[in-house]
């Protein structure tokens, strides 16, 4: 089965490569740069399930028409804040989507502010969208709480400051192989997964039934 990823974030698309490979399944993960690039998606619908519906939509018509589509729209929400920057992740601060901007501004809202209040939890819903239009939706969250100063180098976005619940480290410490076995991606992925398998699992299991 060919996945084409509606995204033109890098660092998603090796996490899900990494996450196709770990779960087994006969999935070929395809980049959107392989289609001529994602195209520019207003993510406007204030909810992470209807802004990853239209990036899979805005994909749909570039694939082939036997392949699947799959869109994530992900962020992190922040108790003390209400749950924002919620689906503004990419984007709060400023329109210029610049990570080391956002990492900065949510260390800076968040200076003094109280250990029992630094509650977060990790967001992603992920979107198939398969070759008949039908939509599947999957959500996988990640508790955790936001750190005083950024720490550790891999990973992206706010990794540097997310500390996963039962964890010492930041996502940004414990690194890919770690992530991509606790983040609200792997979760979102996890489930995913066990739809994709029952698809394959019905499909063989039809061109096995004898012909009547
Ligand atoms: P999206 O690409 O429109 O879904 O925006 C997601 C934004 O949320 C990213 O630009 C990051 O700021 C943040 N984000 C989502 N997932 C992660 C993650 O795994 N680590 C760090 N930041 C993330």
């Amino acid at each position: 089965m060919k996945l084409y990823l509606a995204s033109g974030n890098a660092h998603k698309a090796a996490e899900f490569a990494e996450l196709a490979r770990r779960s087994g399944l006969a999935v070929e993960i395809k980049s959107a740069r392989a289609v001529g690039g994602m195209p520019e998606v207003v993510e406007d619908t204030g909810t992470f399930a209807g802004n990853a519906a239209k990036k899979a939509r805005a994909l749909r018509h570039l694939v082939p028409p036997e392949a699947w589509v799959l869109a994530d729209d992900s962020g992190v929400c922040v108790d003390a804040l209400g749950g924002e920057p919620g689906v503004e992740s990419a984007y709060y601060a400023g329109p210029q989507h610049d990570a080391a901007a956002n990492l900065r501004k949510l260390v800076e809202v968040m200076r003094g502010v109280p250990a029992d209040r630094r509650g977060a939890q990790f967001v992603c819903v992920l979107v198939l969208l398969g070759p008949d239009g039908r939509e599947q939706v999957f959500e996988g969250r990640c508790e955790g709480v936001l750190l005083e100063e950024p720490r550790g180098g891999a990973g992206f976005g706010y990794d540097p400051i997310f500390q996963p619940a039962g964890h010492a480290l930041s996502y940004a410490e414990l690194g890919d192989t770690v992530k991509s076995r606790i983040s609200h991606r792997a979760l979102a992925w996890a489930k995913l997964a066990e739809a994709i398998s029952c698809f394959m699992g019905s499909r063989t299991a039809q061109t096995r039934l004898p012909n009547r």
